[in-house]
């Protein structure tokens, strides 16, 4: 892109290493790098985050021309899809994390980490400001960073849609201490319980356990909970089983909306009969700290459901830092960062966003593909000559591959039709395609083309897809790869990126899980159990993890969950 050849001009001459800060807000010098005369600076890239995104780019950067400066609060990597199993012991909270130092320690790459929290991004002066997380430095805490190249990984928090009392009452399940906080809670609660003092009615309250939110991780959650009550907590507090409550609320008309009909069926028969009350379009207005109030959808009927502990699954928020940087680039109505298809912020070529903070921005492909259409239309009578029309395709084909994907795939289907349509009649060069007509059917692509859901599988391939870019930064300056520019002549550095999906898992308790899989492939039962424990053990990022995890699950085959509360 030229821009971005640019910026790498800048970068190449304004040279890498850490720079000797004199900052009035924050006295700390940072850090720098030593370099004799005569050596090559090294560009600096400083990635924020050391989540599914930021981990997968270090894994997969292997050029070593690069000065890599990781910041996080987290000293490490946490694999989430195994957090709802933490929440029960099923697996313990250190098989599922690795230490970033671990993971970037083998690298020849030059990679130095900091345990710190990036509170402001000042993408004028190309510098992060970042704050160690303990204030005991005598103002030592607070430091610049300034960079060649940033890589904004910061993921999202947990959105309470600024719901009275969410925040003050209720768990979230974002991080591995929830997962700890939230073990910890139900034990208490079993304990509580069964203290000789309470009545029936105090015990039923204790023991109602919330689930908000019919999304993946809540229905993970609450059939992992299910599981842990039925299977190991009932045997030790048999007194109290009786009053044991799971209700699970959905404000939408159906949980897993985002699985194929057969799965969200499947979940909602198995949910029923193992007793789970699940509520539909029930919507959480207010939570207090004895009831948690709902909306039914329809009648607007409210009623109060007194709980003893709640889990707050709804989706994700943009964190402080992220918002604070959107409003600066002029992206202040946005929910998440817009980066272009190479995972560019929008106009800062040199910084890119990843992950569950940032989405690609659909509209200007939308944009440009309709202003190659418009300019097709040379005597504007808004039609085209089928010949016009099969080059117009091609064109966009050309500059959007990802367009030519799903045209291959048929999934256009508008416009396969419509080109279907115009061929059968291909003799007659002068049959005419309303362009209306085409857009409508473009329109299309914009649908399917959406947001990219906020996934493990999306942040790692953006993570690997973005490590390629920089490892083969001069190759693709001298040999460019990517499609046609649109305004400029020439072609793009590299392929725009492009998400494969691998599939989806909800597992559903019992030793059973749903798994949808490319090409509408549905499976459900205890054979796609099977296959949810070999892909995540084989998605660990490390053997050590994989072990620990593969002995936790049979430990538990064998011995059950344990339930100390320590
Ligand atoms: P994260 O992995 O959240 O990493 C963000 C990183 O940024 C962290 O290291 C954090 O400490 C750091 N950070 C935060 N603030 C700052 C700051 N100010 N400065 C510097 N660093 C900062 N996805 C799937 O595909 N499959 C699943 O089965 C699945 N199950 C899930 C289960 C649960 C319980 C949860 C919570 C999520 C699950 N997901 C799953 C979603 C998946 O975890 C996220 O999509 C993924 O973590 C996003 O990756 P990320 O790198 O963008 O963010």
């Amino acid at each position: 892109h030229p821009s971005l050849c640019k910026v790498i001009v800048v970068a190449t001459l304004s040279g890498g290493g850490l720079v000797a800060y004199a900052d009035a807000k924050t006295s700390a010098a940072a850090p720098s790098v030593v370099q004799s005369e005569g050596e090559i600076k090294k560009k600096k890239v400083v990635v924020l985050g050391t989540g599914w995104a930021a981990t997968s780019f270090l894994k997969n950067l292997k050029n070593s021309s690069y000065d890599v400066h990781v910041i996080s609060p987290r000293n490490y990597f946490a694999f989430t899809p195994l957090l709802p199993n933490v929440t029960t012991g099923t697996v313990e909270a250190r098989s599922i994390v690795e230490p970033v130092r671990n993971i970037v320690r083998k690298k020849n790459v030059d990679v130095s980490y900091w345990e710190a929290e990036c509170f402001k991004i000042d993408a004028q002066n190309k510098r992060v400001y970042c704050r160690y997380n303990q204030s005991d430095l005598d103002g030592k805490e607070e430091f610049p960073v300034d960079y060649d190249y940033l890589v904004i990984a910061t993921g999202a928090r947990a959105n309470t849609f600024n719901i009275p009392g969410v925040e003050e009452n209720c768990h979230f399940l974002k991080e591995v201490e929830d997962a700890q906080k939230i073990r910890r809670g139900v034990i208490d609660s079993f304990e509580r319980a069964s203290l000789p003092t309470l009545s029936d009615d105090e015990r039923k309250k204790i023991l109602h356990f919330v689930v908000v939110g019919g999304g993946p991780t809540g229905v993970e959650f609450a059939a992992e909970l299910h599981d842990f009550v039925t299977e190991d907590l009932v045997k030790l507090y048999p007194m109290v089983k009786e009053s044991v409550k799971i209700t699970l609320l959905e404000a939408a008309d159906h949980i897993l909306n985002m699985f194929d009909k057969r799965i969200t069926d499947f979940a909602e028969e198995k949910f029923k009969r193992d007793g789970i009350d699940v509520k539909l379009g029930a919507m959480v207005v207010k939570v207090s700290d004895k009831d948690i109030s709902t909306k039914v959808k329809g009648n607007g009927e409210v009623s109060n459901i007194p709980y003893g502990m709640i889990v707050w699954s709804t989706g994700i928020g943009t964190r402080p830092v992220i918002m604070d940087f959107m409003k600066q680039i002029g992206q202040g109505n946005r929910r998440v960062l817009a980066t272009d298809e190479w995972l560019r912020v929008l106009g800062r070529d040199n910084i890119y966003a990843l992950g569950d903070c940032a989405t690609i921005n659909q509209r200007k492909v939308m944009e440009d593909i309709a202003a190659i259409f418009s300019k097709a239309d040379k005597d504007n009578s808004g039609t085209l000559t089928v010949k016009e029309f099969q080059e117009v395709i091609d064109d966009i084909c050309e500059r959007y591959p990802q367009v030519a994907l799903y045209l291959e795939n048929k999934k256009m289907r508008n416009i396969v039709d419509l080109l279907k349509k115009a061929k059968a009649d291909v003799a007659k060069e002068s049959i005419e395609l309303n362009i209306e007509e085409f857009k409508k059917a473009l329109s299309e692509v914009d649908s399917q083309m959406k947001n990219l859901p906020p996934t493990a599988q999306v942040a790692a391939q953006q993570g690997s897809y973005l490590a390629d870019c920089f490892n083969r930064m001069e190759v693709c300056d001298e040999n460019p790869e990517g499609p046609l520019r649109f305004r400029e002549s020439g072609r793009h550095r590299f392929k725009p990126f492009r998400y494969r999906h691998l599939g989806q898992f909800a597992p559903l308790g019992g030793e059973q899980t749903a798994a949808q899989l490319p090409y509408d492939w549905v499976i459900i039962g205890h054979s796609s159990q099977w296959l949810w424990y070999s892909a995540y053990a084989s998605k660990l990022v490390s053997w050590r993890t994989r072990t620990l995890v593969v002995s936790d699950w049979i430990r538990r085959f064998i011995f059950g969950r344990d339930s100390s509360r320590i």
